[in-house]
């Protein structure tokens, strides 16, 4: 039998925008010593806007943007988003690319007529052997997300993009600390974009350029070090570490996949809420025992 303060209790959290899905996720929560929060659409807005452009000489701004909104018009990532969008703000005509193939933690490929056109990251100029444009130096010290095309395996121009922190996430970061639980950020974005929202929100450890299949492994390794976690995240890419975690947050407008890992589920996209669930598993556990 379910006792009557749990179910009250999830009543209650029911109201506050909490789902419980999983009862002993509630009653973990009070334990947790560390909060693990994904950074792109959980502490961000997770709606990045491209605000600068470079292109490598012999090419255009315009034929870089054009190039890249190409290549990314096939994907559903928030950059692939934001740069299709600025094409169109632009009114840059985007040509019909094909083959469209993407590399998770690294960007996407296609063929635009007999050319071979990347966007990514780090990652991809990793493995393509290429350095960073000059210009991106400047947007790197501003936390800018960079992102690189590639004609053939050259660089022909960089995107600046940037993501906006949620209001909401300062506080929920003060709230946890003021309850003596540490604040941790999990990212598969650079480290210099994770270390400037890091900074700004006074989060205490950064895990940053993780690929998603790591993530898993990174919560495994917080637990071994001693720590109890609690994992908040939205994406695909966090499912594996969401059923890691002592216990998994998903926020409510994220991913199917996330939303079953989980066993609390958040109605809003509000940081504060993990800051509820804490409460609320005191409240719940204490008058049990
Ligand atoms: P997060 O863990 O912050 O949600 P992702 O794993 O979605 O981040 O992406 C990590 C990195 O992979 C991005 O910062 C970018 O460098 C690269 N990347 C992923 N998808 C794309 C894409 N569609 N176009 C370009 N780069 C991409
Ligand atoms: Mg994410």
């Amino acid at each position: 039998a379910i006792p009557l303060v749990v179910s009250i209790a999830t009543e209650r959290a029911a109201r506050a925008g909490v789902l419980i899905k999983d009862r002993l996720a509630l009653e973990s929560m009070r334990t947790v010593t560390a909060v693990l929060f994904d950074k792109t659409g959980t502490l961000t807005k997770g709606e990045p806007v491209v605000f600068a452009v470079a292109a490598t000489e012999g090419h255009t701004d315009s034929e870089v943007l054009a190039l890249a909104a190409a290549a990314e018009s096939d994907s559903e990532h928030p950059l692939a988003r934001a740069i299709v969008s600025a094409a169109r703000e632009r009114r840059i005509a985007v040509p019909v690319a094909s083959g469209f193939s993407s590399t998770p933690a690294e960007g996407v490929m296609a063929e635009v007529g007999d050319r071979q056109i990347s966007v990514g990251g780090p990652y991809l100029l990793e493995r393509s052997g290429v350095e960073p444009l000059a210009d991106s130096a400047a947007w790197r010290a501003q936390g800018a997300t960079i992102l690189h095309v590639l004609v053939d395996g050259e660089a022909v121009g960089a995107l600046g993009l940037v993501d906006q922190i949620r209001e909401e996430s300062r506080d929920a970061v003060d709230e946890l600390h003021a309850r003596g639980i540490e604040v941790i950020m999990i990212t598969g974005d650079a480290q210099n974009v994770a270390d400037s929202v890091a900074k700004e929100l006074g989060i205490d450890l950064v895990l940053a350029g993780v690929r998603p299949q790591d993530k898993a492994a990174k919560v495994a390794e917080l637990q071994a070090e001693g720590r109890t976690v609690a994992m908040v995240g939205d994406g695909v890419n966090d499912a594996p570490a969401l059923a890691q975690a002592d216990v998994g947050i998903a926020i409510g407008a994220g991913t199917d996949v996330a939303i079953a890992s989980a066993g609390v589920i958040l109605a809003s996209s509000d940081p504060r809420a993990v800051v509820s669930v804490v409460l609320l598993s005191h409240a719940t556990y204490r008058k049990m025992k």
